[in-house]
């Protein structure tokens, strides 16, 4: 006998109870975003490995080390699962011509491929919500975007006290370029402080050591230069715009000046919802603008600012919240006899097509009227809808209660779906 074929480690499967409870969280999310007017988009899992590494940048955790690249065996292309969004919504934008002289709000939902070592909040197989938005110059969008996250919260009920909000500002090409100068001159300093991949990224990509992980590197990255110290007129105008909009609309944050995101298109604002409750794992959402990268990815130079929501570091947050709201079954049909099996799945019929948002679970495979009571109880439905021989004859229906002490009724078609409208 061989062995049981397991999953890939950090890809997991949801069980009915977690996949309804993330539909719950999503479909919460997506009537925030319908609220706001923005559109969906569909981009491909796979892409040419060339899109990401032109976009997210060689030199960053995520290309360097965590893509799932292969080539194509039929024409030895090498392409890769996509590890974020933001870099074929890009391509997607300028291939299909959407970006150009336009203004768009865009948002997706599915999985993203990283490989990381699995932990907790870690997968390899994940779930994000991104969303981009194209042609506004902000501040107005940064913000915008940041109350649209807020609004989020607020609908799927995540207290808001263990949750804080960084800002920060990448300022523009020129000032990075001073503040990189300066950088590299104070991580040489502390070259002997530093661990291999810092040492890598010294020259190569200095602003990456400041998003390390390490907590001693992280000590040294506290008294580095700040990028704040030689940002442009325009870069703080935008940032300080952008703050007071902020304190206007009573949203708390703090600046971060360490903050740098792990990819390398952002530029000017930055910005992460970091959660107390989840350790090292904390961000469960990260965006900022990008404005550069639609005309480094070759179309028409374009504003872009966008973010990205961490499924499951979400849903592990209200996972309880989500699990509540949800009422997979309303009903469950028990029959005794082949007659009554027989009515039962012609009133379903009727019934459903009535009531649509009504769940009913028909009992199949027969049972005596102990069994099929037993699975009405663990099929978690506040009715149970019994029909025997007699009930036939009458077209009627008992009505037994499966969670309170009502009495047992004994009712109509009509009055049955009545009852069924009023418990909707
Ligand atoms: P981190 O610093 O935690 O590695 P990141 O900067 O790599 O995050 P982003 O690329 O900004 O993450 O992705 C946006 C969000 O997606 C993150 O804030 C997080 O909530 C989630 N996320 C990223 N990588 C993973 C993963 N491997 N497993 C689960 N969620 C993830
Ligand atoms: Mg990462």
């Amino acid at each position: 006998m061989s062995k049981n074929i397991q999953s890939i480690r950090g890809m997991h499967d949801f069980a009915p109870e977690q996949a309804a409870a993330m539909r719950m969280l999503e479909s919460n999310l997506l009537s925030v975003l319908k609220s706001y007017a923005y559109q969906e988009i569909r981009m491909p899992i796979v892409e040419k490995l060339e899109l990401f590494k032109r976009s997210i940048g060689e030199v960053t955790d995520i290309v360097e080390k965590e893509m799932y690249a292969f080539e194509d065996g039929k024409d030895g292309a090498w392409l890769g699962l996509r590890p974020e969004g933001t870099a074929s919504a890009v391509r997607a934008g300028i291939q299909n011509g959407w970006l150009h002289n336009q203004q768009q709000r865009y948002w997706y939902l599915g999985p993203f491929f990283r490989r990381e070592r699995p932990q907790k909040g870690r997968y390899r197989q994940f779930h994000q919500l991104g969303v981009e938005t194209f042609g506004m110059q902000g501040p107005d969008i940064d913000l915008e975007l940041i109350l649209l996250t807020r609004s989020m919260w607020q609908a799927v009920q995540l207290p808001a006290e263990n949750l804080q909000l960084q800002i920060n500002t990448l300022g523009d090409a020129e000032a990075r370029a001073k503040h990189r100068d300066q950088l590299i001159v104070y991580l040489s300093d502390h070259q002997d402080a530093l661990d291999a991949e810092a040492r890598n990224r010294l020259h190569a990509n200095p602003l990456r050591v400041l998003d390390s992980k390490n907590p001693k590197i992280q000590a040294i990255v506290g008294a580095a230069p700040k990028l704040l110290d030689y940002l442009g007129e325009e870069a703080k105008e935008h940032f300080g715009s952008m703050q007071h909009s902020l304190n206007q609309m009573g949203v708390e944050y703090i600046v971060n000046p360490t903050l740098v995101r792990g990819l390398d298109y952002y530029n000017r604002t930055v910005f992460e919802w970091v959660s107390t409750e989840l350790g090292a794992q904390g961000t469960i959402c990260a965006g900022g603008r990008y404005d550069g990268l639609v005309e480094q990815m070759g179309g028409k130079a374009t504003c872009a600012a966008g973010f990205a929501v961490g499924l499951e570091r979400l849903l592990s947050l209200v996972a309880k919240q989500m699990t509540d709201s949800v009422q997979e079954v309303d009903a469950y049909f028990v029959s005794l006899g082949d007659e009554a099996s027989h009515y039962g799945f012609q009133l379903l019929a009727k019934i459903r097509q009535q009531l649509p948002d009504c769940a009913i679970q028909m009992n199949c495979g027969g049972g005596s009227i102990k069994a099929q009571m037993k699975r009405a109880d663990r099929s978690g439905a506040r009715l149970a809808l019994i029909v025997g021989e007699d009930e036939v004859n009458n077209q009627q229906i008992a009505v037994k209660y499966l969670q309170t002490r009502e009495p047992q009724q004994v009712l109509s078609e009509d009055e049955l779906l009545k009852l069924l409208k009023t418990q909707n």
